[in-house]
């Protein structure tokens, strides 16, 4: 029997995590599921998610599976970079004037959540990797640099040289993020000195007037790597709770997550309306 009938009161949501994955998730949930009533719970927030220090590209990068493609030729295009923290900081306080309740807690199993509520979302990233055991998640660790290079205008990239670096130049808003590392199974999460100063000398060598920049601060985070590729799926647990699992972005995690909050929401309605057909 669809859950709809049995539930007198407003169904009750709970998304786990509050990086980019779970705060664009649970506004999406307010903005087309209404009457439900949603809470975001984490143990990190803006500024301390690895999402606050992503360079905010749009580009599919670094995400698992099997249907990545491979750059070998030059190429020029046009896209979009998204200042993150301000993002994040939008996100919140869409979501607190939507009545959104917050809990700033760790959990240590989903099924600490059933009692409390009608669906769960796990958006916790890498922490999917202890929260649920999938071991299938492992980080790919990035050093970035951010400068002040007003000057830049165009982003660039270039993977070769450099080892483990792949030498990306992004001009955002407020600085120009200069990349970065991709190494995977790395849980570092401190600023190494090698990386650092091959982030620079790659990013120079393309652009040697970076050589004048200013620099802002160096940064590390790890990417949700999960290497069969996002998970984006509906569980249930005991009592016929319900799991939408929505991680393992990758690199991806700031291009992919509007597209990926839509699909929740699609998972949620189609369990709790009968004769709902996916779009
Ligand atoms: C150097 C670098 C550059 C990047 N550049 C880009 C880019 O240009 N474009 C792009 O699209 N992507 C980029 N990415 C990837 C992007 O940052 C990630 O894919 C994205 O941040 C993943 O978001 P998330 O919300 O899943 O994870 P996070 O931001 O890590 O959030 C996870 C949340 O889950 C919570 N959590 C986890 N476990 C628990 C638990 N047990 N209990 C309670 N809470 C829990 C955490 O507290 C946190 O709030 C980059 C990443 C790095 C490291």
């Amino acid at each position: 029997m669809a859950l709809t009938f049995r539930l007198m009161k407003k169904p009750r949501v709970c998304v786990v995590g509050a990086g980019v994955i779970g705060l664009s998730t649970a506004v999406r949930i307010q903005n087309e599921l209404p009457n439900y009533d949603v809470t975001v719970l984490a143990d990190r927030f803006s500024p301390d998610t690895t999402s606050d220090g992503s360079g905010g590209f749009w580009q599919p990068h670094l995400v698992g599976g099997d249907n990545q493609d491979m750059v070998i030729f030059g190429m020029f295009y046009t896209t979009v970079m998204i200042h993150v923290k301000a993002y994040l900081s939008w996100l919140m306080s869409r979501f607190k004037h939507n009545n959104g309740n917050v809990i700033d807690a760790r959990i240590d199993k989903l099924e600490d959540l059933v009692k409390e509520y009608d669906v769960i979302v796990n958006c916790t990233g890498l922490g999917a990797r202890k929260l649920i055991n999938d071991h299938d998640v492992t980080p790919i660790r990035g050093q970035v640099t951010r400068v002040k290079a007003p000057w830049v205008k165009l982003f660039m990239t270039y993977q070769g040289t450099h080892g483990h670096c792949e030498n990306y130049i992004l001009p955002g808003a407020d600085a120009v993020v200069l990349g970065g590392t991709g190494q995977e199974g790395n849980w570092n999460t401190g600023v190494d000195d090698e990386d650092r100063k091959m982030i620079l000398e790659g990013c120079v060598e393309m652009m040697p007037s970076l050589k004048e920049a200013e620099v802002v601060r160096h940064w590390t985070g790890l990417r949700p790597h999960r290497t069969s590729g996002v998970r984006l799926e509906t569980e249930r647990l005991a009592k016929g709770k319900l799991v939408v699992h929505n991680y393992g972005h990758g690199g991806a995690g700031v291009t992919l997550h509007w597209g990926c909050a839509g699909q929740v929401v699609r998972e949620i309605r189609t369990a709790f309306t009968p004769n709902f057909s996916r779009l």
